[in-house]
């Protein structure tokens, strides 16, 4: 595989932080898209969860898929925590500052395309952003316009999937704004976002992603793994804000592990410490245009 011939000079060139978050399965294993789902469980004060007649309904759906329900996640602030720019260097986030007790989820690629995870998104309504790839979706756009219309945002993952702090600026406008054009056309909608695979990037990549259209790269704080949660900081702790990195992978990727059964251990992990899920892009006000 092409992708594993790079990651020796790949991770070469990488800080210590970063090797380590990669080393936990950034895009390195793989490549991942991300995806992200509406919350029906919305709150009226955005302080306390919701105790709509919907609850029950909502735990046995949980329960369907041997989960507990997660708290429901409270409103987004009416005032974005992170203000996009139209013009300027694009900046780079691995959490959003908010004192909420949430989370996001991203993930990444696009390889897995399982039917049995669009079920599972129907019923949790569990928010995800995905940063979809084209090489990894072009088989099938149309199993994440599912993922779309329950209102999950797509962003930008790169054509091809190099890692960009090896490749040339031009390289790098033709894998962006190349991913640009084919999820502007797919889905109706141009990328805000853009997630460098392997999380490389290095200054090209900004100018790249500034002039291709997302105003901002989305790094992330924990990764994914099979049954565990690879944590940044040495506590192992969620905090509010971060974001997490997955990917739409299979049993091929995971030992067997289905993508079902890869993103519930997520949720308990999310569950066990407390915190909701919310929709990343409720959280970042776009540019005025
Ligand atoms: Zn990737």
């Amino acid at each position: 595989m092409k992708r594993r011939s790079r990651r020796g000079r790949f991770y070469g060139a990488l800080a210590g932080a970063v090797v380590a978050a990669l080393t936990a399965g950034g895009c390195g294993a793989g490549g991942g898209t991300g995806s992200a789902a509406t919350s029906s469980r919305p709150t009226p004060t955005g302080a306390t969860p919701s105790t709509a007649p919907s609850a029950t309904a909502d735990a046995a759906a949980w329960h369907k898929w041997g989960l507990t329900p997660l708290p429901a996640a409270p409103q987004p602030p009416a005032d974005k925590p992170v203000k996009l720019s139209a013009t300027g260097t694009v900046p780079v986030f691995t959490h959003i500052p908010t004192s909420q007790k949430v989370v996001f989820i991203t993930i990444d690629d696009g390889a897995e395309k399982d039917p049995k995870f669009i079920e599972m998104m129907r019923d949790l309504k569990v928010p995800i952003t995905m940063f979809l790839m084209n090489d990894a979706i072009k088989p099938n756009y149309a199993y994440f316009r599912q993922l779309q219309a329950m209102g999950n945002h797509i962003q930008n993952h790169t054509l091809h999937h190099p890692a960009m702090n090896t490749v040339s600026l031009a390289r790098q406008k033709e894998e962006v704004c190349g991913d640009q054009k084919v999820l502007t056309q797919q889905y109706g909608t141009a990328p805000l976002l853009f997630r460098p695979p392997y999380g490389a990037y290095n200054s090209d990549t900004k100018i790249a992603v500034g002039e291709c259209g997302p105003r901002a790269i989305v790094w992330w704080r924990e990764s994914m793994q099979i049954s565990n949660l690879q944590y940044q900081e040495a506590d192992k702790k969620l905090r509010p804000g971060d974001i997490i990195l997955a990917h739409f992978r299979g049993p091929t990727e995971l030992k067997g592990t289905t993508m079902t059964r890869m993103f519930g251990n997520m949720l308990k992990h999310i569950q066990e410490q407390g915190f909701a899920v919310a929709r990343l892009e409720d959280y970042i006000q776009p540019p005025a245009r």
